[in-house]
């Protein structure tokens, strides 16, 4: 009967938001099994490639979807492109649930003349440069000038800023690759400019970010006193979200050219005032945000939001069809915001499998998602496949007293695991 029925669910993405929702279905229900397909030959998304190398804790989370990619009711298979190697029709066709959860690849472009010039370069590569991410090893970022400029003003304009910043010898007994530390020791950059478009009271990154930001060795912050004219008296009349939390009274060297603010608190529009002022620099880092792609033209996509159209996780007019995390409310908030917006979407998964709204009698699963893969020359990789990558990086750490080295060729990996 139905009710004996496993369901079959599978998960597109490892990132946190994936893990997440794995997690609290298998805990929920005692039946169901979770196949979770993830394109990279590696597991946990921008944990691995985003969180930056001397934020160690809080890669922790990586114990927990540890645990979960164990459990005899999961299964990891990466090395799989959704929408290229094997279709989300298709995954539907296998699976009781399809849950999209593959966040937000691309950087928002800045949309401004001159972007595509050497030497401006997206956040976005840049750190996966830094933390290993394949696709980003050519980047070579050329640090051979004095002055960087970072566009933008949230966490990962912060992120980039500190590792630019921070003497090299700090950053030996992190898991940043040994290139980008090698480019990084021999970086002659001095200055970095962090430029918004708006004031002190929109930046998006928290107090402790930018306490640890003022506090690196060897570094001055450079403020602009008449970027603060008045903040006092505006932050009163705010209530407490400024004072607390993402809107913090003292950026570090902001620097704003030709706007102007308007309104109040995280809504204000920055308005052109006319002015100009050049700003010298060798390097310039967009940080202006990321964005989601269509992953395949059967799924409703929002080009304008950048998200999966969705009520609750329910993919609008697709039944069975679920999304989570980055790509279900946009880029924006830390990996317990995606805990949380995770488990919503298991929740309401599981409340439609109870009240019969999601197919019943048996589905194949991987069985026949195997068989088109091996069909199409596709090979996933598997959790102990991960596992066997993981040994090699931490042994190769260990002679420099490194936690990892991170191995960022494929065909090398591939080649480790024998495939
Ligand atoms: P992701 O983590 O991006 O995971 C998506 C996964 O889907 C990836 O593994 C990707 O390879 C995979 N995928 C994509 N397309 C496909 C496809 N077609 N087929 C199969 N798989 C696919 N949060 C904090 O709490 N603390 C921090 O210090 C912090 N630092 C950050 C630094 C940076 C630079 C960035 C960008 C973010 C940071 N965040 C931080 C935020 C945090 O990373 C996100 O909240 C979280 O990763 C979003 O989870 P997600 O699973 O939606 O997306």
């Amino acid at each position: 009967s139905t009710q004996e029925t496993t369901p079959q669910i599978c998960v597109v993405g490892s990132g946190p938001a994936g893990f997440y929702t794995a997690q609290h279905l298998l805990k929920h229900h005692t039946r169901a099994h979770v196949d979770i397909y993830e394109k990279q030959l590696v597991p946990f998304g921008l944990v691995r490639f985003g969180v930056a190398p001397d934020h160690p804790e809080v890669k922790n989370v990586i114990n927990t979807f540890t645990q979960t990619a164990r459990s005899d009711r999961c299964a990891f298979r990466g090395n799989v492109v959704v929408g290229r190697d094997v279709s989300v029709p298709e995954l539907r066709e296998a699976y009781h649930a399809v849950v999209l959860s593959y966040g937000a690849e691309d950087h928002q472009p800045l949309e401004i003349p001159g972007e595509e010039l050497p030497g401006v370069v997206s956040a976005r590569a840049f750190v996966g440069w830094y933390n290993g991410l394949p696709e980003n090893q050519k980047l070579a970022p050329d640090l051979s000038c004095d002055t960087a400029v970072i566009l933008g003003q949230g966490n990962v304009a912060l992120d980039v800023a500190r590792i630019l910043l921070t003497p090299p010898e700090h950053l030996e007994k992190t898991d940043i690759t040994e290139v980008a530390l090698g480019v990084l020791r021999q970086s002659r950059v001095k200055t970095v400019w962090i430029v918004g478009r708006r004031g002190p009271l929109q930046v998006a990154f928290t107090i402790k970010e930018l306490r640890e930001m003022i506090q690196l060795p060897g570094t001055q912050p450079i403020l602009d006193p008449s970027d603060f004219l008045g903040l006092q008296d505006r932050i009163k009349g705010e209530g407490p979200k400024a004072r607390s939390g993402r809107g913090c009274p003292h950026p570090p060297g902001s620097y704003q050219t030709g706007g102007e603010s308007h309104g109040v608190g995280e809504s204000t529009r920055a308005v052109p005032t006319g002015d100009v002022e050049d700003l010298p620099c060798g390097l310039l880092l967009s940080s202006v945000g990321y964005k989601s792609r269509p992953i395949d033209p059967s799924v409703p996509f929002d080009p304008k939001l950048g998200i999966i159209p969705n009520t609750e996780g329910r993919v609008v007019n697709a039944p069975g069809l679920y999304c989570s995390g980055w790509v279900k409310r946009g880029p924006t908030g830390v990996i317990t915001t995606t805990m949380t917006d995770s488990f919503l979407t298991s929740q309401v998964l599981l409340k439609d499998l109870k009240a019969g709204l999601l197919p019943s009698g048996p589905r194949p699963g991987y069985t026949a998602i195997q068989a088109l893969l091996s069909d199409r020359g596709v090979r996933p990789v598997s959790f102990s496949d991960w596992e066997k990558l993981d040994a090699e990086e931490v042994a190769r750490g260990q002679g420099t007293g490194k936690p990892r080295e991170k191995l960022v060729d494929r065909r090398e990996m591939l080649q480790l695991l024998g495939h």
